[in-house]
């Protein structure tokens, strides 16, 4: 499913064709997917504006309208993507932006229509937004603020990295890569990481999520695809998601595919070796 990674590819790909260029209609198929608004409402504040920036807030894609049209913000959440090539499944088109000059669409497409799209009358209405239901961005994140609200909770370290309100952007596959970065167990309690272990963990999470982004992301199954249609490449380059019983890149052990509590029916892969159990009943 989109993270942070994938979801800066969907931005990074759609800046080019978005930005500085007029909708000439923007067509809601879905209403199911709204939030907060009518499909009325949004068609007719983007109909005819200007796109004046895309940005990413953790896993929201911000589409900045200028004339005082506000902003639409969408979240792929488990199967949404967005498409500047004809998507392949055309019946999970939710979302349309026509373009005039030149002219052509961009598909925002859902299969489980999971997604949300929603409308801010400012791009500080949709920052606010933001900061009352996630934590800050994982590539924004300072150390100290990292370390200070790893502090206050003793759930597992990785539950904790994939909880959007301590930061936003890591799920399942990238929170498996950055605790074996860094050295870490997934189920140690989150509140008892040492000083350089949150130092060792920060500087994971940036090199591990810029990583991915330069892959374009990670792919399996019929799921994300880039806005072109491609599958990204990080799975191809990861250390351990999906490599459950092959050899770990750290020390040549066998990586162990299990579950971990707090996350039910998501797998955890470790190395046993290179993440020591210390401090775990
Ligand atoms: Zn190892």
């Amino acid at each position: 499913m989109p993270e942070l990674p994938e979801v800066e590819t969907m931005v990074r790909g759609l800046r080019p064709a978005l930005v500085g260029q007029t909708l000439h209609r923007l067509t809601i198929h879905d209403p199911f997917l709204l939030q907060g608004c009518t499909a009325e409402e949004i068609e007719r504040q983007g109909g005819g504006a200007k796109v004046t920036a895309v940005d990413r807030r953790g896993k929201w894609v911000v589409i900045a309208l200028g004339g005082c049209r506000g902003s639409i913000v969408i979240q792929p959440r488990m199967t949404g993507g967005f498409w500047l090539v004809p998507p392949d499944r055309p019946q999970h088109v939710r979302v349309s932006f026509g373009l005039k000059r030149p002219e052509r669409t961009v598909w925002f497409c859902d299969a489980r229509r999971l997604g949300k799209v929603a409308w801010y009358a400012t791009v500080d209405d949709a920052e606010a937004a933001f900061a009352r239901s996630q934590g800050p961005d994982a590539l924004i994140i300072t150390p100290d603020d990292l370390a200070l609200r790893l502090s206050k909770t003793s759930r597992g370290i990785k539950p904790t990295l994939m909880d959007q309100k301590i930061l936003a952007g890591i799920g399942n596959i990238y929170a498996d890569e950055v605790l074996f970065q860094s050295r870490i167990h997934p189920e140690r309690p989150a509140s008892s990481l040492t000083a350089e272990e949150h130092n060792r963990l920060h500087a994971a999470i940036g090199e591990v999520l810029n990583r991915a982004i330069a892959a374009e992301g990670s792919s399996f199954d019929a799921g994300y695809r880039t806005v072109l249609g491609l599958e990204g490449g990080f799975l191809a380059q990861n250390a351990m998601y999906g490599r459950g019983g092959k050899p770990c890149p750290g020390c040549g052990g066998a990586i162990l595919k299990t579950k971990i509590a707090g996350l039910i029916g998501r797998p955890t892969h470790y190395c046993p070796t290179c993440q020591p159990a210390i401090g775990i009943r």
